[in-house]
């Protein structure tokens, strides 16, 4: 598997892309999450429109997936023949679907390909040929959640927005890499996660490496703060935009 970090920052960030993730197993991607500005550096990375062949989406806020519109056009433009599968927590359709409307009125009637929603929820699996998907709540301030991919060598958990519940850090055990987002320093908010407390989930769930991304601005400019916690934690891991990690 390779990862690449499409976007690593949070909504408002002026000079990070919203967060997204580009899985790529073979010939195949993956994309978790697709905001605002997400979908222009998914096409510098995709020149065959058949390649993606699933999106999930962690949940409804606007730099998670409104950048879905922009996607389907331009797959819709490329000629794209093949079925997309998006894969939510929650039922997408209906929202996807207006946001589609809104954008590009009367687009979606001449959408050549088909576009299937599938509702994740925890407990259950979605397969994509050896891939399997599972989810877990997190706590946001509306309905979120993380996803765990694996195959049979490798896995990984990615945390959309919003802390871990305790099915979310059972769902990390031993995973090869944990991407979390920390938008504080220390826990401060009641809807997302912070560095402090993804440095004992690393710990808690034994796993290899873990990557943070959507900081608040704020957190950003604690650059002597930040170098210290990379320093000290070798396996913690604050990827910048198109850096890419190898599963
Ligand atoms: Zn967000
Ligand atoms: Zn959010």
């Amino acid at each position: 598997m390779k990862l690449t970090f499409l976007g690593t920052g949070e909504a408002c960030d002026p000079n990070r892309l919203n967060t997204s993730l580009l899985l790529e197993t073979g010939s195949d991607y993956h994309l978790l999450d697709c905001g605002f500005t997400v979908p222009h550096a998914f096409f510098g990375h995709c020149h065959d429109p058949e390649q993606l062949k699933t999106l999930w989406i962690s949940h409804f806020h606007g730099d998670h997936f409104f950048g879905v519109p922009l996607l389907l056009l331009r797959l819709w433009e490329m000629g794209r023949q093949g079925p997309l599968h998006i894969i939510m927590g929650v039922p997408a359709e209906e929202k996807i679907r207006t946001a589609l409307e809104l954008a590009y009125p009367n687009f979606q009637e001449r959408l050549q390909f088909p576009v299937h929603f599938t509702q994740l929820t925890p407990g259950e699996k979605f397969n994509y040929q050896d891939l399997h998907y599972m989810s877990a709540g997190t706590i946001h301030s509306q309905p979120s959640f993380a996803l765990k991919i694996k195959n049979e060598k490798k896995s990984f958990y990615y945390s959309g927005d919003g802390r871990a519940t305790r099915e979310g850090e059972e769902l990390m055990q031993g995973c090869d890499l944990i991407v979390h987002e920390a938008f504080t320093l220390e826990d401060r908010l009641e809807s997302h996660g912070s560095i402090a407390s993804c440095l004992s989930l690393q710990i808690k769930s034994a796993c290899n490496t873990m990557a943070l991304v959507h900081l608040a601005r704020e957190t950003r400019e604690e650059e002597k703060e930040l170098a210290k916690i990379l320093s000290e934690n070798k396996d913690i891991l604050l990827p910048t935009d198109g850096e890419q990690l190898i599963l």
